[in-house]
């Protein structure tokens, strides 16, 4: 039986390994779909097989939201302190310092849009939930002030899970802080376009997020005041389906429009013009 004991030769392969670092890869966390990283990356987040939306970066929405290069932020060096002397405020403030590699939880400035003058505030869910303490309601305020000055529209990109606990009734106090400065906004006639993101709720929702003139929203996003699970305990019912979502709330006339990542820019230009009542750009115009 020598053949069963023949010298089994490794085999060779002919062609050169192809080496694919694992980290090229990348999964929609919603539907499973496998796709090299560059085209999540390319698409803004989004998946590209079910078009679900992640959370991206502030950078991300600045650089979707402004023409290259125009960018210039204000106030960077706003800081939060621990006012109330909050049981671990301080570590948690410096942690999230660290990890999201800024000052707190919101980034406000000025730039163009398609060559119009905006102010923009884009706020972020990585800083401590997003949420809202002194230092965001301060430069809400601050750039919304910047806007009426300039008679400039105003876009906020929300994305919160609300007050900041942490700073107790100083938190509670930016709901009504803020919303005054947007509606001398509204009373002086300067726009103020709002965009949703995933999740906007709690004090945030309650505030200017549904103040805007226009009101728009990314498809999925979790928006709402309280919780499913405290509602659903609060009132003893069952909850309809898809219920505080983007397209739930565009059903029942909560907002103006759920606009995918990818056309937030034309959208915002489209409207800070129509508000401002410009001629739409001349390829544009239909003859
Ligand atoms: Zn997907």
């Amino acid at each position: 039986m020598a053949w069963f004991r023949k010298d089994r030769r490794p085999r060779t392969s002919q062609r050169e390994r192809l080496e694919i670092p694992a980290d090229v890869w990348d999964k929609c966390e919603e539907c499973g779909h496998v796709d090299v990283r560059e085209k999540f990356e390319r698409g803004y987040g989004v998946c590209p097989s079910c078009g679900h939306h992640r959370r991206v970066d502030v950078t991300q929405y600045i650089a979707l939201l402004t023409d290259e290069g125009s960018w210039a932020p204000l106030n960077q060096g706003l800081r939060s302190v621990d006012a109330l002397g909050f049981e671990h405020y301080r570590d948690r403030l410096a942690a999230a310092v660290k990890k999201a590699g800024r000052e707190d939880a919101v980034r406000t400035g000025t730039a163009t849009l398609e060559g119009e003058p905006i102010a923009l505030a884009v706020m972020d869910f990585k800083f401590m939930g997003g949420s809202m303490g002194s230092v965001v309601g301060e430069k809400i305020v601050r750039i919304a002030q910047r806007a009426l000055e300039a008679r400039m529209p105003l876009i906020i990109v929300s994305a919160s899970g609300g007050a900041r606990m942490q700073e107790g009734v100083l938190s509670l106090m930016q709901l009504a802080k803020t919303s005054v400065v947007i509606a001398a906004m509204r009373a002086q006639g300067v726009p103020f376009i709002s965009v949703l993101t995933d999740p906007t709720t709690g004090g945030v929702s309650a505030s200017y997020a549904f103040q805007g003139d226009v009101i728009i929203a990314e498809p999925g996003a979790v928006i709402g005041f309280a919780g499913a699970r405290v509602i659903k305990q609060t009132i003893g019912q069952d909850l309809p389906e898809g219920f505080q979502t983007a397209e739930f709330l565009l059903e029942h006339g909560m907002i103006d429009a759920v606009v995918p990542r990818s056309r937030l820019g034309p959208t915002c230009a489209q409207l800070v013009r129509m508000l401002l009542g410009r001629e739409p750009p001349q390829t544009e115009r239909v003859s």
